[in-house]
């Protein structure tokens, strides 16, 4: 292995000083034997960019972790929260208990819900949002005299967060590595293979509950779905009787322009999961929007209680930032900022499709995974993260998804200026990379 394959020396990545400094810390989706090495200590953050501890600027070029939709440092959200502090931080909302609070945001999320008469379950993010769907829909058709449809259908390189279904389902398979048995009763299609689909709903339709699908496969390396997919996996769930669930973690609350990813694909499922941009991250809060069909056996008294929930579901500060959140999201057109950031992107971002280490850059709304070629990846293993410790040099914070790409989901409020820094700022630290492999 060449000498090209380790990180760079440490004080050049970033401030010894955290790397020497031991944390009792245990990272999410890392190697603990690593981290010390690259650990970045954040402080502040205003619109795309966010601040370390040392004083050394960011483009936040990720939103966090896909969900800062409006941008860092806004007060209002924090007035929100703290007003509702004041007031009652929260309630439990389980049985007939709820705060007024609760109750607008469930009916805001509903508002802008492609279905009509929408019911909102809430929880806590996007791994809460898919059990719960999961267990809707198993407990759907078990009310309804068919306990047998119980599978769960989801796509390959699918993220569905990391709970007890969303590990089960995973279309990655490291995800699901090493657990012993998960949830049984779960089958992993091809992508975007709609006759893969078709086959398997006539065969084992009668067994098959829902199928859960991200309408852009997000962590899995941002993979728009192919021409008229969207459109054929609804006909064939309504052909077949298979409930359709779409995973909008990432894409619910306007990151492809509409208010929800379903929307924008023209088609109507039957539960849509949601968290992230929500509350553009500033408060922990999932959604699980039901339409009438779902709702029926469980409105209609025929389901009795759905043994479901969590302590934090309509937690009342979350959903105070929330709403607070959407109404800023309106009222300063931000969706429509995001869409022409968008439109900029894919023009602004040509040079980055011609670079040598480039092997394709994918895009849809406001979400670009930037591929590395496999050449450079055979060649030295570690080449993302190198790009991307040489991207936080050049005043970029992005992320490596799965080994290959780089992923780009920035605010919505990212200017056609903090669009082209990124993109210099990227081909110049694609260069250096590409320098030190030659
Ligand atoms: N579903 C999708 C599509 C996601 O992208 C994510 C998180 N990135 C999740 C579910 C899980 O959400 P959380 O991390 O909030 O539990």
């Amino acid at each position: 292995m060449s000498t090209a394959t380790l990180p760079e020396p440490l004080a050049s990545q970033n401030d010894p000083s955290h790397a020497a400094h031991p944390s009792p810390l245990w990272h999410a989706f890392a190697d603990m034997s690593k981290v010390p090495e690259t650990r970045v200590v954040l402080e502040r953050g205003q619109g795309v960019w966010i601040w370390d501890t040392e004083g050394r600027r960011y483009l936040d070029s990720t939103a966090g972790l896909w969900y800062c939709a409006l941008g860092w440092g806004r007060e209002e959200l924090a007035e929100a929260a703290a007003a509702q502090m004041r007031k009652l931080a929260t309630y439990s909302t389980f049985g007939d208990m709820t705060t007024n609070t609760t109750l607008e945001l469930a009916e805001r999320v509903a508002s802008l819900s492609p279905m009509p008469n929408t019911a909102v379950f809430l929880t806590s993010g996007g791994s809460e949002s898919i059990d719960t769907a999961a267990k809707i829909v198993r407990r759907y058709w078990n009310v309804l005299g068919r306990p047998e449809k119980r599978v769960i259908v989801s796509r390959g390189m699918a993220y569905h967060g990391i709970a007890g279904f969303g590990t089960s389902i995973a279309g990655i398979p490291a995800n699901r590595e090493g657990y012993g048995p998960l949830i049984e009763d779960v089958h992993v299609v091809a992508a975007d293979s709609t006759q893969e689909l078709e086959k398997l709903f006539a065969e084992r339709g009668h067994e098959i509950a829902a199928f859960f699908g991200e309408p852009v496969r997000g962590a899995g390396g941002v993979y728009p779905p192919v021409a008229g997919y969207w459109p054929e996996v609804e006909r064939l769930c309504r052909q077949y009787d298979v409930l359709l669930v779409c995973d909008e973690v990432i894409t619910g609350f306007g990151r492809l322009g509409a208010w929800f990813g379903s929307a924008h694909y023209g088609i109507q499922p039957d539960i849509i999961t949601g968290a992230k941009a929500v509350t553009s991250g500033y408060q922990p809060l999932g959604v699980v929007l039901c339409n009438e069909r779902v709702q029926e056996p469980f409105y209609s008294g025929k389901a009795g209680v759905l043994r479901h929930g969590y302590t934090y579901s309509g937690h009342a500060t979350a959903c105070a930032v929330g709403l607070r959140n959407l109404e800023i999201m309106e009222t300063e057109r931000v969706l429509e900022r995001g869409a022409e950031a968008a439109k900029a992107m894919v023009e602004l971002f040509e040079p980055l499709r011609r670079h040598s280490m480039v092997k394709q850059v994918r895009t849809e709304g406001l979400l670009a995974g930037i591929e590395i070629c496999e050449d450079a990846r055979k060649r030295v293993p570690n080449v993302v993260d190198q790009v991307l410790w040489q991207a936080r040099k050049n005043e970029v914070m992005t992320r490596n998804m799965l080994g290959h790409s780089l992923q780009f989901s920035p605010a919505f409020i990212i200017t056609q200026e903090e669009l082209r820094f990124y993109v210099e700022r990227m081909l110049t630290s694609l260069d250096a990379v590409a320098a030190r492999i030659a």
